[in-house]
């Protein structure tokens, strides 16, 4: 069996990439599964534990880069993320693809650890939509909105890493050419 492919998405906060994890997950053939990722950002309502993500304590989380547990981890705006290692590589192991859905900093460290991984960056259609669909959340305070704004305007810079870039004008659309692209690669159609 093939090992399953490692799909890394990033983007701006803000930009819609959970609407397209959603889609993307409803398309069986695409044989995803979700990377939960651990933070210790407070939960935002409707966020569930062991789903959206393992939420934990900034102790926990230090215990687990100590550890060696995390395949990737960087600090936003005040809180750690990263993704566990051991899951990531039992579900390739699988014959799974993994979609990963990180920022910048960590995706660079997965692509420096797996050079094979695909990488996809999705922009809004200008920054004005962006804070627009910040603001829209209505789930965090001005201060980190703005943290969040400026985050997002150096992440933008960060494209040039990617193997691809997809513009989130509409959110099925954005999903059905990631799906595409995901597509491709299972079918070993591109070359490198
Ligand atoms: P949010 O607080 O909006 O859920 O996430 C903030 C940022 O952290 C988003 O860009 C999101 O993609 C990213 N993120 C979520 N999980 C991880 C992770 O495991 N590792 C890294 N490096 N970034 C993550």
């Amino acid at each position: 069996m093939n090992k399953g492919l490692l799909i890394i998405i990033s983007g701006p906060s803000g930009v819609g990439k959970g609407t397209i994890r959603s889609f993307l997950m409803n398309d069986e053939l695409l044989k995803l599964v979700y990377s939960i990722s651990m933070t210790t950002r407070t939960p935002r309502e409707g966020e569930v534990n062991g789903k959206d993500y393992i939420f934990t304590s900034k102790e926990k989380f230090e215990q687990a880069i100590g550890q060696g547990e995390l395949l990737e981890w960087a600090e936003f705006v005040g809180n750690y993320y990263g993704t566990p290692l051991s899951v990531v590589e039992d579900l390739r192991n699988q014959g799974k693809n993994v979609l990963l859905e990180i920022e910048v900093q960590g995706a660079m460290q997965v692509r420096e650890k797996c050079p094979d991984a695909l990488s996809i960056f999705i922009i809004p259609p200008n920054m004005e939509e962006l804070e627009k669909r910040i603001r829209g959340r209505h789930s965090e305070a001005e201060e980190i909105v703005q943290q969040r704004l400026a985050k997002a305007a150096g992440e933008m810079k960060m494209i040039k890493d990617y193997k691809y870039v997809v513009c989130n004008d509409d959110p099925q659309l954005a999903a059905d050419m990631i799906a595409l692209i995901i597509k491709r690669h299972m079918l070993n159609d591109i070359q490198e």
